[in-house]
This record gives structure tokens, sequence and C-alpha cells, in this order.
């Protein structure tokens, strides 16, 4: 450890000798401003900038406009160290302990790995500055997506492209949640709903006859905002994942209205599936404001017929049952009338037999690990109470890496 600190001193006081930029030739010493006149150059000037290495110093020429008195390190873009104190490859390194864990832990991580020494709150600025620049990228493509931009994608056909969105609760800090209402009556809401979509291919079933998810083949994307921001970003995800050449569509959610809306409006054509455990649950909990208390009973009543009806995809037949119950309370009339309807509204999403005769997921398992392993591993861990630009920072920046894209945007950067 000791001779590579000397080695990374030696390299520092290395690339500060190469990054000391030479003065502009006599003839050379003006620049456009971007007030329309000239920027003139002034002298050469130091900076220190915190690199893989440790600190190294730049010198660079500064040109000053004489008209708006604007200055400008043409060099500092050049090198993408405009405005900050830390090179690319330590920016990197920041944003991927940031994405992946709590800031402080990223700090230890640097000092650890790295031998780098850098504050907890820079690793929570650069880590959410990255991640907006990602989310900038993406809300422009969405623009673009709008507007029916999106340059085609070829590759070979996907045979079944799976699409499956769920919601998720983010702790807040309170000035996110002024006016809005919380799940209890009266209490004040202290999350925010995620929004987190998945993209999948599956090309194989097992010799049950059971669909097999594409081995790396699911990207995410998620953000917290409205349902029509949310449609966007899902339908370019979809969109670079091959949807212009899937040969069978497929969405799967649970009940939300929301998840439906969208996938009306921007997948159309594609089969859709309501989660069967989503389904089930809520027979279970029709089964526990019928039989309050009594596990026997309530297990009886769902394996009298409701299950099997359920799994057999004869919803009409279940949700006339439930209509007919004989129920006189009318607070759990009207529970039980919700349920009937919940199931009569989505008899064509709930087609078990049908989408298992085709080999297709019929469970939103993924998105729901999703939920766990993007959102919630980082972003609800005791303690934490987020930003919505933050938050949203950060998951842009997470689902960058898990999507396999993390270095992908860095070449872009300095391409740019
Ligand atoms: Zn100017």
């Amino acid at each position: 450890m000791a001779l590579r600190a000397a080695l990374h001193q030696a390299g520092a006081a290395a690339l500060s000798h190469l990054l000391r930029f030479a003065e502009p030739a006599v003839g050379q010493r003006t620049l456009p401003c971007s007030c329309g006149r000239q920027a003139r150059y002034r002298e050469l000037r130091a900076k220190t900038v915190l690199t893989v290495l440790g600190a190294a110093t730049i010198a660079r020429p500064y040109y000053l406009c004489p008209h708006c008195q604007q200055g400008q390190f043409p060099a500092d873009r050049e090198l993408d160290v405009a405005d900050t104190e830390f090179s690319p490859g330590v920016r990197r390194m920041q944003a991927l302990v940031g994405q992946d864990a709590p800031f402080d832990r990223g700090r230890e991580q640097m000092h650890m790995l790295a031998g780098l020494e850098v504050t907890t709150k820079s690793v929570e600025r650069v880590a959410e500055a990255i991640g907006a620049d990602i989310a900038l990228c993406e809300d422009e493509q969405a623009a673009r997506a709008v507007q029916l931009e999106l340059p085609i994608i070829i590759g070979p056909p996907v045979p079944v492209l799976y699409i499956e969105l769920d919601g998720t609760g983010v702790p807040v800090v309170k000035k996110e949640t002024v006016n809005r209402k919380g799940k209890a009556d009266g209490q004040p809401a202290h999350t925010r709903e995620a929004k987190l979509g998945c993209v999948f291919t599956q090309t194989k079933w097992d010799e049950d006859g059971f669909a097999i998810r594409d081995p790396d083949s699911t990207t995410y994307t998620g953000a917290i905002e409205t349902a029509q921001e949310f449609g966007k970003r899902l339908y370019v995800e979809a969109w670079k994942r091959g949807w212009s050449r899937a040969e069978k569509k497929v969405v799967i959610g649970d009940g939300a209205e929301w998840i439906w809306n969208i996938a009306q409006q921007y997948f159309p054509g594609a089969i859709q599936i309501v989660d069967i455990f989503h389904a089930r649950q809520h027979l279970w909990n029709l089964a526990r404001l019928l039989h309050p208390g009594n596990t026997k009973r309530q297990n009886q009543w769902i394996g009298l017929h409701q299950k099997r009806w359920l799994d057999d995809g004869k919803i009409d037949k279940l949700a006339a049952s439930l209509r007919a119950l004989p129920v006189t309370d009318p607070e759990l009339a009207k529970k039980v009338r919700t349920e009937a309807d919940y199931f009569a509204n989505n008899a064509a999403r709930m087609d078990y037999p049908l989408f298992r005769s085709q080999h297709l997921f019929i469970g939103s398992g993924v998105v729901e690990a999703g939920c766990k392993t993007v959102i919630g591993h980082r972003l609800k861990q005791s303690g934490m109470f987020w930003t919505v630009n933050g938050a949203n920072s950060i998951l842009a920046l997470r689902c960058c890496r898990l999507n396999r894209r993390f270095e992908d945007y860095w070449e872009n950067r300095r391409a740019a």
C-alpha cells in the first residue's frame, strides 16, 4: 500500500507536468465569447483537481471578454473538469459508490479501495449530478419519442418482450409531501411513490411449459413522477430493447389503474396480464372480510370454488358468485361489490389458461424483486429521507448501472 501511495504521488506529479498548457501563440489569443464579441487571452492560471492519482495541478489559459467581463477556460471543457474539483475518473468512482450504498459508505470505500480522500457531501453531490445528467438524456429521448423520432434499432427479432411495472413508496423530506394525503386518513404522507418498470425477454420455456426469462435480459427504469411522464420513460426503455421488432408483447402488473392506462396509451397491441398473485391476494382479502378471524372458514371458502375459478380463468363465474353472496351488512356489501368489479373489469387480463398455453409469465415477480433491489436497498434504508430530485437522480444512476450502460455514459461523455 505504501508503494502504491508513492507511485500515485509520482503519477500525480507527472500528470501535473502533462497538464501544464502552453501559452497560446501570438495571433491565436482571442476566442468567441457568448456575448458575440471576442474574449482575449490573459494568462495561465492554475487549478488543483483531485484525480485517481491524487491532487494534480492544471495550468491552463484564461480568456476574459473586455466587453461583458466573462472569463473562460477552454481547457477545462476539453478535460471535463469545468466547475468541478474532481477529475472524470474520480467522479466516475463517486457516482459508482454513490449509487450503490449510502454516501458515507461510498466515501469510506473510496478511501479504502482507491486511497482517495473525499467528503461524504462530495459523493452525494457528484453522484446526484451524474444521475441528473443521465435523467436529462432520458428526458430528451422521451421528448423525441413523443415526436416519433427515435432511431430504429436494428437487431434480431425478439420472440417475447415483457414490460412489468409497479410502484413503491420512497421516504421523503417533509417539504415533498406538503398537501399530499397519506395512506391513513388525516395523516400526512411520509413517502412518495416511485414507479419502476422493467423490460425483459423470453425465448424458451422449461419441460413443464413454464416461461424462462432470457439470462441478463432485464433492464430497469424508474422515477418519482406522474404516470404520464413515466409512461413515456418506459416507452423509451422498451423501444431501446426492441419493442418495434418484438413478435409478442406482454404487459404485466397488479390491478392498479395507472398501469393499464399506460399499457393502453403507450403499448397498444400488447397482451395485458394481471399478476396472478395479486389476484389471489384479492380473494384472500375477501375471505378475511367474510370470515373474520376464522382461518378455517376462510380456507374453506377459497378452496370451494374461488381459487379454481381464478386459476382456470373463469372470471365471469367468479365475479357472478361474488355478486350473489348473501351479504346484509351494507359496508361489507360495498367491499364485496368493489372486489367483484375488480375481477369483472380485469377478466380478459386474467385468462391464465390461455396465457399458460402460450408459455407466458403470469406473475410480476421480476418488477417486484426490482422494487427491492433497485429502489428498496438503496433508497429505503432506515433514517433515509430524500428530496424528489435527489431520489430521481440516484434512481437514474442506479438503473444506468444495473442496465450495464454506465461505461457507455462515460464513453459518450468523452466523445461529446
Ligand atoms: Zn463577452
